[in-house]
């Protein structure tokens, strides 16, 4: 006799090929579709026994054994391959295979007159199985389909064996498995209600996370690198130095005048400026440098494995695009400009004395005149 499709499940990590096939999910429903085999196996030797007992005729036995097995082998196939997954969302083929088992229950009530009140029990197990997976409609689906099969075999039995299957014994057994179908498959309907809304709770709950973990790590005005995740970046430079040994240069940015962008033009002209600036910023970098807001309207650009000099050549190509780029969106003929201040920082260094040394650098450009860069280790820029 059957019994229902297995349970889907996320699969533990670890272990490869052999019976469940590789890591991942498809496993956990390799597992339990291998389990699935096994419960059919064992009803196939419950209808042995029946058989040995005289209960059951051979043939009807081993043609439900038979086909039974072959049928949830052949699931056990699917799923294993992974081809189960491309029939659908669901790698343990749940629906499907719990329609085959409400069928092959089905099937097992017509053929085993003196067990089949039993057989019922079996359909109720084809419902609860899939209460994990399937959804309202599925769930619902499942229970007119299995209710039908039932009725169907109990209805043929009747007609075609009143002997074995006294049609008033039948009504009784269907208005019995009608009342526990019925009440598993609204358990059944509601449990997919419930999992369908914890779904979409989670999925909120992801995406409030996922802005949390944007907003920790980004400006909210320029959505650039904010001062918190620069210093979790510097700290993990840090230990990358260790390792090759090698300094890194800090620059610290100041756009110049912009109060009076702010008191000219209004604080809404100050911001679009801070968001160009920051975007011009990001695309001048090299795929190894990182930048983020500092504060105010300072920015903070680290060029590892880079000497001073190299730091203020990227810097120098910042001035350029900036001078290139048009500011007309915000205020017709604006022109931006901003003053560095670059320092080295050895392996082992403590990054504020750095980062310190960048600022007077900065303060040295504002008091030579801004629009410049001043550099450790070179003359004015
Ligand atoms: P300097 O060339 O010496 O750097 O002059 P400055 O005007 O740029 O520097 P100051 O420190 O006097 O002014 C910085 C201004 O930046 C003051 C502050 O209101 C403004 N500011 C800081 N953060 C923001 C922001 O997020 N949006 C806008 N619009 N303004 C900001
Ligand atoms: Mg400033
Ligand atoms: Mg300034």
């Amino acid at each position: 006799m059957p019994k229902p499709a297995p349970l889907s499940t996320p699969a533990p990590a670890g272990g490869s090929g052999g019976l469940l096939g590789a890591e991942g999910r498809g496993r956990g429903a390799a597992r339990l579709t291998l389990l699935a085999v096994a419960i059919y196996g064992l009803f196939a030797l419950n209808m042995a026994v029946q058989v040995h007992l005289g209960l059951m005729a051979a043939e009807p036995a081993l043609w439900l054994s038979g086909l039974s097995l072959a049928g949830i082998t052949a699931f056990y196939g699917l799923v294993r391959s992974g081809l189960g997954r491309h029939l659908g969302h669901d790698p343990s083929l749940t629906l499907p295979q719990s329609l085959f088992g409400a069928l092959i229950t089905a099937w097992g009530y017509a053929v085993d007159p003196p067990l089949r009140g039993a057989i019922i029990a079996i359909m109720l197990l084809n419902l609860v199985w899939g209460m994990f997976v399937l959804s309202q409609r599925q769930a619902f689906g499942l229970y007119l389909f299995g209710l039908a099969a039932l009725g169907g075999a109990m209805g043929y039995g009747a007609v075609t064996d009143p002997v074995n299957f006294p049609p008033a014994v039948e009504a009784l057994h269907f208005s019995f498995a009608a009342i526990l179908m019925t009440a598993v498959s609204v358990l059944s309907v509601n449990m997919a209600r419930m999992r369908a809304k914890l779904g979409a709770r989670t999925a909120e709950l992801r995406a409030a996370l996922e802005r949390i973990q944007y907003l920790a790590h980004h400006d909210e005005l320029t959505s650039i690198s904010n001062r918190r995740h620069l210093s979790e970046r510097l700290a993990a430079e840090q230990l990358n130095q260790r390792q090759n040994g090698q300094t890194m240069s800090l620059v610290l940015i100041d756009i110049d005048h912009f109060k009076a962008v702010n008191d000219n033009h209004g604080h809404p002209a100050g911001d679009a400026v801070l968001r160009h600036f920051a975007a011009t910023l990001q695309t001048t970098l090299r795929s190894t440098d990182f930048a983020g807001r500092w504060g105010g309207e300072e920015f903070l650009v680290v060029t590892p494995q880079a000497s001073a000099e190299t730091a203020a050549t990227l810097v120098e190509r910042l001035r350029e695009t900036l001078a290139a780029t048009s500011f007309d969106s915000v205020v017709p003929g604006l022109r931006i400009t901003f003053s560095a201040g670059v320092a080295e920082c050895a392996p082992g260094e403590d990054l504020h004395l750095a980062i310190d040394r960048a600022d007077r650098r900065l303060y040295q450009a504002k008091q030579t005149g801004r629009d410049r860069t001043v550099s450790e280790f070179a003359p004015l820029l």
